[in-house]
């Protein structure tokens, strides 16, 4: 049921293209840059949508930078946005918490297992935090010594929220089940992504920790990033869009092509540079949507108008 997508190789295809749309949505890593590496020609790319009046939003799934540290990251690339342009799973979570959730800053505790992404974005919404990178939590575990158990658990935690930690250990695993098992403490991931890749190699993302816990828990998690529906309920009412003027642009079929497509954008856009093959982008599979446009990298869209 759903077209043959469209891949832009020319000139004429990418004014087509760029004609429809007021406002895109930019996943990061793969699409601008890999890992470091700024890709070819998205400097002028994204200097040359802004300067035809587009609307640029960036959302990712990277939940362990906050969206100031993201900012930092655009910079060190000459490329200037603010942080209200920018949209991380880690605040997509903090937003559901307080908006969804309606958990109560300055009164209801968060357990966060992650990073500063995590733990940043509830602290500026005025949660306090547990957990996250609290050095008692580096300590291997013991049952008995463990600064989080000797007091008993903080009863003011109503909510985990779970992402991705590069130190994770057993102690980090071991607390945040003893609040997954109560059951007035709510269960949220910061994103699902089994994997994500990195020089070359492929690490175990996000949705590896957070699964961890479910499976002991035996519950399951609201997740918040790409693909689901609430990040992209914030963005679209934080600038008031017209979702049939929005072009969802990503590398990964299952979260960015997914999120622009269940969420009704006019417009869905793959880069070749990041997950995906061409072959991926044709296949014809009920695992995923196909994206309404592709194009070998976003670059592509300046080079062929210039
Ligand atoms: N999660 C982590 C930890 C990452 O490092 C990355 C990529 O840098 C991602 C998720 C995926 O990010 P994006 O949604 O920008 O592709
Ligand atoms: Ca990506």
């Amino acid at each position: 049921q759903q077209q043959t997508p469209t891949k832009i190789t020319n000139k004429l295809l990418s004014e087509e293209f760029l004609n429809k749309f007021d406002t895109f949505l930019f996943d990061c890593d793969g699409v601008l840059w890999l890992g470091t590496i700024l890709l070819p020609s998205i400097r002028e790319t994204l200097d040359m949508l802004t300067s035809l009046g587009k609307q640029l939003i960036f959302v990712t799934n990277n939940s362990t930078k906050s969206r100031k540290a993201y900012t930092k990251k655009f910079e060190s690339f000459g490329i200037k946005v603010t942080e209200d342009q920018i949209f991380t799973s880690g605040y997509a979570s903090a937003v559901y918490v307080r908006d969804f959730l309606k958990l109560q800053p300055g009164k209801d505790k968060i357990w966060g297992f992650g990073e500063a992404g995590v733990r940043e974005e509830l602290t500026l919404m005025g949660f306090e935090t547990l957990g996250c990178d609290d050095p008692g939590l580096n300590q291997p575990f013991d049952a008995s010594t463990s600064p989080f158990l000797v007091n008993g658990l903080d009863k003011d935690v109503k909510c985990v929220v779970a992402g991705l930690d590069h130190n994770v250990n057993y102690h980090r695993l071991a607390i945040t089940l003893q609040y997954l098992q109560q059951p007035d403490v709510e269960f949220v991931g910061t994103n699902v992504d089994s994997t994500f890749p990195q020089k070359g190699y492929t690490f175990p993302g996000a949705g590896s920790m957070v699964e961890s816990v479910a499976f002991s828990s035996g519950r399951r998690p609201a997740y918040c990033g790409k693909p689901n529906k609430n990040m992209l309920n914030t963005i679209v009412s934080a600038f008031n869009l017209d979702r049939s003027k929005c072009c969802m642009v990503g590398d990964r079929l299952n979260t960015d092509i997914r999120f622009g497509h269940e969420g009704e954008l006019g417009g869905t856009l793959l880069v070749l540079t990041g997950i995906e093959t061409e072959e991926r982008a044709l296949e014809v599979t009920s695992e995923h949507p196909r994206p309404a446009y592709y194009v070998e990298k976003l670059g592509d869209l300046y080079e062929y108008t210039h």
